[in-house]
């Protein structure tokens, strides 16, 4: 049993919080900083000098003898360099312990390994990152002590962005700005803000660390590159919600009360579809802010796994034929003062500012489709999307079967008169009390679900930073509320004017809902009659980051220039070849090193039974030894074709130049080559003794953890 936690007295005992600072800041200095957070504008070094110095103070009292600028460089996991609070020994040889404003705000790490996708040439290494005082720094525990992390922003010398974060916080500033003018058109003179507010699910497996050391394709490349399917996989549906057994209790105990302890607020575990996975999910928080949080909660999965002897895995597909895992990320508009823009009501025909935003929305969805496909795409992801397990790789929207009614309205007769209304449940045992259910239904297969409230965006891989797709989500419905504002600030009559807006946007765009099975191959048809994109794979979904229309949006609201968004690109090739590359060497390393000779011990084996069966028996039946010889033979001849084939494209796609044409050269060539490595060996997993098999079966990895 663990011990009892007192979850309100440890919850942000790590996080520089707003009650942390309103207690150690001086008030003028306190309420100089809160300014910059809630409205922006320039802190003074004099004022800096103060956070820094209380920051220090309350730092150092929980251990911390470093600090740190935390930062989301272009890699999608965070970066940190450690400096201590140590000034140089005075002439008695002794050191203070000291930390300026300076300091605070600025930080020039080298630059120069981290991936800039050309913005930056590898000679010219100067970089900065810049103090984010609207999200929280917090105090971080591992081996290395407690580390005062300030979240901070990265730049090149010429102020690019090199980071996932600066533009997020960019596309925050261009969402509140075109946000307030459609709440101030519909008589909203209070709210000062609007902010959009993410929450992330993110599922995780866990494995045997022990296992897992046995697994060099795991220890290389996140995912088993081998592994024939045991005999029982997820078809049972027994571990969706199960009883979370006792090792994964003690972990999620563990790993909830690290999180909290850093103001993440935990919310919600439970067992996943497949063997062996999990998910977390915390209460929603400001995009920025639950950006950072989702970065720690990877981090801290990964670390608390370890203190239990497991490895939790984060890659979107570990094993071939159970489903791999995602992360969704929920999203809507909420003022300072609490209103949700994308709450409908009761009675949503008759709330014209949330039909105008939800059909603001879909026009930025329907335009944008393929940049927001692409922001969820990675390598690991392709193994998901549109393979039954995840939504398709088609964006469309759900809109469930109140607000779908809605629009049907809006488009048949010009006017929405009723609503659905919400039914009451009886389940029909007089013990169990009615309740009211919601007024639609959910559908695990779109990609993009209104979900009461907020739409949850469903693409997205397990790994990913949630960054990239709410800068997308973030931008493009600022277009789309900028068109709307530009046009209702000059209508005469605004009342006729937003009934027109609404029903003009639902027509055009009404083809980008879809309530039906995502999954279904009717789907695929249908959507491509109706001229939606279905952008397969990362390497076909990059070129959507530099098409015009991109570029002119985000340039617009001076979210990404036209450079960064070409950097991102190039990145992104380069990190999809980077990817394919590993886990093809990773193939050859194996089966060369691992599975080519124990299949030649198990030959040995079956050849040696047979002779020495024959010689002591002349007429004994070895038509079994010789049948599994000859068969072992054959996919041993296959596996090392195979394997000739593999290193054969590899070494051609290593050779060539980075950018489309090797990222589609590996795409093509190198993973059908990896395919036909695999389907031998897989087979001969299952023939060959067990002992000799140089690793654990999948069986192992997700039902022994
Ligand atoms: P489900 O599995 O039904 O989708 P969960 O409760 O697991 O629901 O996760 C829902 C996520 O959505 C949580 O992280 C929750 O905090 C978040 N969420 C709820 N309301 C909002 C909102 N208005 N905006 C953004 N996220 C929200
Ligand atoms: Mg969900």
């Amino acid at each position: 049993m663990s011990e009892l936690v007192n979850v309100s007295e440890i919850f942000g005992e790590d996080v520089f919080s707003d009650t942390v600072m309103r207690e150690r800041l001086p008030k003028k200095a306190y309420q100089e900083l809160r300014k910059v957070i809630d409205e922006g504008a320039q802190l003074t070094l004099a004022t800096a000098d103060v956070v820094a110095n209380a920051m220090k103070d309350w730092a150092i009292e929980k251990g911390a003898t470093h600090y740190t600028h935390w930062f989301q460089p272009l890699t999608g996991s965070t970066a940190e360099k450690h400096d201590s609070f140590i000034s140089a020994p005075n002439s008695e040889g002794k050191v203070l312990m000291e930390f300026s404003g300076k300091e605070l705000i600025k930080g020039e790490p080298d630059a120069s390994s981290f991936p800039s996708g050309g913005l930056r040439a590898t000679f010219e290494a100067r970089g900065y990152t810049a103090w984010d005082c609207t999200s929280p720094a917090f105090v971080k525990r591992s081996s290395t002590g407690p580390i005062l992390c300030i979240p901070t922003a990265f730049c090149s010398y010429t102020g690019e962005a090199l980071d996932k974060k600066t533009p997020l916080l960019r596309s925050m500033e261009a969402i509140n700005e075109q946000a307030l003018r459609i709440l101030r058109l519909f008589g909203n003179t209070t709210s000062k803000k609007v902010i959009p507010s993410v929450g992330s699910e993110q599922e995780y497996f866990l494995v045997d660390r022990k296992k897992y050391l046995k697994r060099k394709d795991l220890i290389f490349t996140g995912r088993t590159l081998f592994g024939a399917m045991p005999p029982k996989g997820q078809e049972l549906d027994d571990h969706y919600f199960g009883v979370i057994r006792e090792r994964i209790g003690s972990y999620m105990n563990d790993l909830n009360k690290e999180l909290w302890k850093l103001g993440v607020s935990a919310k919600t575990q439970h067992n996943e579809v497949a063997p062996a996975q999990h998910e977390l999910a915390p209460i929603y928080s400001e995009a920025n802010i639950a950006t950072d949080q989702n970065q720690l909660t990877m981090e801290a999965m990964k670390r608390v796994a370890i203190n239990h002897d497991m490895v939790c895995l984060l890659h979107e597909k570990p094993f071939a034929g159970v489903n791999g895992s995602g992360k969704h990320n929920n999203w809507s508009l909420t003022t300072d003062d609490g209103i949700n823009m994308l709450d409908p009501g009761k009675t949503p025909h008759e709330n014209k500012q949330f039909l105008l935003v939800l059909t603001a929305i879909m026009s930025a969805v329907d335009k944008h489709a393929g940049l927001l496909r692409e922001s969820a795409a990675s390598p690991g992801n392709d193994h998901r999307l549109g393979a039954n397990e995840a939504p398709p790789a088609i964006i469309s929207i759900f809109l469930g079967e109140q607000l779908e009614d809605v629009v049907e309205q809006l488009l048949n007769t010009g006017d929405a008169t009723s609503s659905i209304k919400a039914q009451k449940m009886k389940i029909g045992v007089s013990t169990i009390p009615d309740f009211r259910k919601d007024a639609t239904d959910r559908n695990r297969t779109s990609p993009f679900a209104f979900t009461g409230n907020k739409f949850e965006f469903r693409s997205l891989g397990s790994s990913a930073s949630v960054a990239s797709p709410n800068v997308v989500l973030n931008t493009i419905v600022a277009e789309a509320f900028c068109e709307i504002a530009d046009e209702l600030e000059k209508a005469d009559d605004f009342e006729l004017a937003v009934h027109d807006l609404i029903k003009k946007l639902a027509t055009e765009h009404f083809k980008i809902i879809f309530n039906g099975d995502g999954y279904s191959d009717e789907w695929v048809e249908e959507a491509e009659r109706r001229g939606l994109p279905n952008i397969k794979t990362t390497v076909d979904a990059i070129p959507e980051l530099t098409k015009e229309e991109t570029v002119k949006l985000f340039e617009k609201f001076h979210v990404y220039t036209r450079a960064e968004l070409e950097s991102r690109a190039e990145v992104q090739y380069e990190a999809y070849s980077k990817a394919i590359n590993i886990e093809a060497r990773a193939m050859i390393d194996i089966a060369s090193k691992q599975i080519i000779p124990a299949t030649v011990k198990a030959a040995t084996m079956l050849a040696n039974s047979l002779s020495t069966v024959k010689n002591a028996c002349a007429d004994a039946d070895v038509s079994a030894q010789e049948d599994l010889l000859k068969e072992t033979s054959a996919l041993l001849a296959e596996t090392k074709n195979a394997l000739a084939k593999l290193a054969e494209v590899a070494d051609i796609a290593s050779a060539m130049e980075d950018g489309v044409d090797r990222a589609t050269y590996y795409k093509d060539e190198v993973l059908s080559a990896m395919a036909a490595l695999r389907s031998p060996v897989d087979k001969l997993e299952m023939i060959v003794d067990k002992d000799l098999w140089p690793m654990p079966s999948y069986g192992d990895l997700i039902f022994e953890v």
